[in-house]
């Protein structure tokens, strides 16, 4: 679709002092691949580490060394392409990018312009109100991480870390398909989700693995495009969201006094939340792009990509699809569940053969509500699947009721445990004695007959009963049962 076409929903709109405003959005999301060498040398790609610890003799560029291409990093690329339903370039060129900078030893970054790996693809995202909405790719390209400049570890001196220095990176280029600070954060958000189902990028933003490039601009509700403005390097998914509010409405304050938008480079300060002037925009023949000698141009054959394409695990949403059709789950339920892999495969073995929808419950509420107050995920979890799975059996088949199966839940968490044997060595199996819960009642409407009295007339007394009734029994009497009694004995018909 013609990117300009989509018009943002009229509760994104900005109001400004002389009318509406639109925010048009494109994001480059710079992700690094998943792999154990560097995308030209041999040298490790692990986060961390002393200082140029993890540095070969091409990635501090040493005169007469020779990039080589990692197979696997270009594998990663292609498998993240696949996953964004892209089309798969089989001929693809290696460009230098050609810059000067203290951390960027070779004074050019390997990189990919005209003939990227990846082509046009496309991303669907998940808003708020429910509804989709698709983003389109423009391109992936792999090119070269470069190094680091460290400004305070000396009084009158800088050091350079060249770890990051040649560490393969997946440029991920978006249309100007978005029009709201909340469907950049749901397409970095889904991007992210894509990639670590891939296993091709680690998605850790505090870690660097994933930054954007966010670009904005303004315009009048589906009129033409504004100028835009790029601002570098956001590494977390709160910061994009503030920085495109506050640039959209510094734009709209300048076009209002009749001024005009400088394209240019900008940075987010996250401690004033504002955006600020770096440079003004460099043009791509600022670079002196041309292909790089020393590599040749990368050709796949299709049968290697062909076998990739049939390797791709799930993906997030054909899992939410599946897990509304046969667990008859809720949407948003189901985003839930397959947010990450592993909590999915965990749902997936508690629901199996079970009510689909008391599993997600219990799941969802129970189990991740505490893991989250804990700090934990469910690959550190210390109540497994199986044990989640013996609760819903025991609810379901009305052995215990749901208040009970939460302390079950709460002895299992910090004690271990099979919930069934906990039960029976507890002795929390519910009531269904009806004789046992017809004595409870009755002493209970003995003891207050003007509370009885009361409940004819105004039925919602009944709660209070039903209360009493459970206290009493220690909360393992039967509450439908329970309910059914109070209501015959206080003569209580409507429901
Ligand atoms: P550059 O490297 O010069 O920034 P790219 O082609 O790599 O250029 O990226 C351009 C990015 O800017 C894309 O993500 C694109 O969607 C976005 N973009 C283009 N035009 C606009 C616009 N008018 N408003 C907002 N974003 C835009
Ligand atoms: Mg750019």
């Amino acid at each position: 679709m013609d990117s300009a076409k989509r018009v943002a929903d009229k509760k994104d709109w900005i109001k400004g002092a002389t009318g509406d405003w639109e925010i048009i959005i494109g994001l480059e999301v710079h992700a690094q691949v998943l792999s154990k060498a560097k995308l030209f040398s041999g040298a490790s790609a692990e986060f961390g580490g002393e200082p140029n610890d993890h540095v070969s003799t091409v990635d501090a560029a040493m005169p007469g060394m020779l990039p080589v291409i990692n197979r696997y990093c270009v594998e990663q690329a292609v498998r993240t392409g696949l996953g964004l339903k892209a089309t798969i370039n089989n001929y693809s060129v290696f460009d230098r990018k050609n810059y000067f900078y203290p951390d960027l030893p070779q004074g050019y970054q390997i990189s990919q312009y005209k003939q990227p790996v990846v082509g046009e693809g496309k991303v669907t995202i998940d808003l708020d109100d429910g509804k989709s909405t698709e983003i389109g790719i423009e391109r992936l390209h792999l090119e070269q991480d470069a190094g680091k400049s460290l400004h305070d570890q000396h009084p009158s001196m800088s050091f350079v870390d060249l770890n990051r220095s040649g560490c393969a990176l997946m440029e991920i280029v978006s249309r100007p398909d978005m029009r709201s600070a909340d469907e950049a954060k749901a397409y970095v958000t889904k991007l992210r989700q894509i990639m670590r189902y891939l296993g091709t990028c680690d998605g850790n933003m505090e870690q660097g693995s994933m930054r954007a490039d966010v670009n904005v601009s303004v315009r009048r509700p589906g009129g033409e495009f504004g100028t835009r403005c790029e601002i570098k390097n956001v590494n977390s998914i709160r910061f994009m969201g503030q920085a495109i509010e506050y640039e959209a409405r510094r734009q709209i304050g300048i076009l209002e006094d009749g001024g005009k938008i400088d394209q240019e480079t900008r940075l987010f300060d996250a401690r004033k939340g504002e955006t600020r002037s770096m440079r003004s925009k460099e043009e791509a023949h600022d670079y002196r792009y041309f292909p790089d000698p020393d590599l040749l141009p990368l050709e796949l054959e299709q049968a290697w990509v062909d076998g990739i394409a049939k390797s791709l695990p799930e993906l997030p949403d054909e899992k939410r699809n599946r897990f509304m059709s046969s667990f008859g789950l809720t949407a948003y339920d189901s985003s839930v569940l397959v947010a990450e892999q592993a909590s999915a495969a965990f749902y997936e073995d508690v629901a199996k053969g079970r009510d689909g929808k008391l599993a997600a419950n219990w799941v969802i509420n129970e189990l991740f509500g505490r893991l989250n107050k804990e700090g934990k995920t469910v690959e550190n979890s210390p109540v497994t699947a199986a044990q989640i799975g013996g609760i819903v059996d025991l609810i379901g088949s009305g052995v215990i009721s749901g208040k009970i199966a939460k302390d079950v839940f709460e002895i299992m968490w910090t004690e271990g445990g099979d919930p069934a044997a906990i039960v029976e060595s507890r002795g929390l199996k519910q009531v269904t004695d009806m004789s046992a819960i017809e004595k409870a009642v009755d002493e209970i409407v003995a003891a207050n007959p003007d509370k009885a009295e009361a409940a004819k007339a105004k039925p919602n007394l009944l709660g209070w009963f039903v209360g009493q009734v459970m206290k009493s029994t220690g909360g393992k009497a039967n509450p439908q049962a329970v309910n059914e009694l109070l209501r015959k004995k206080l003569e209580i018909t409507m429901q």
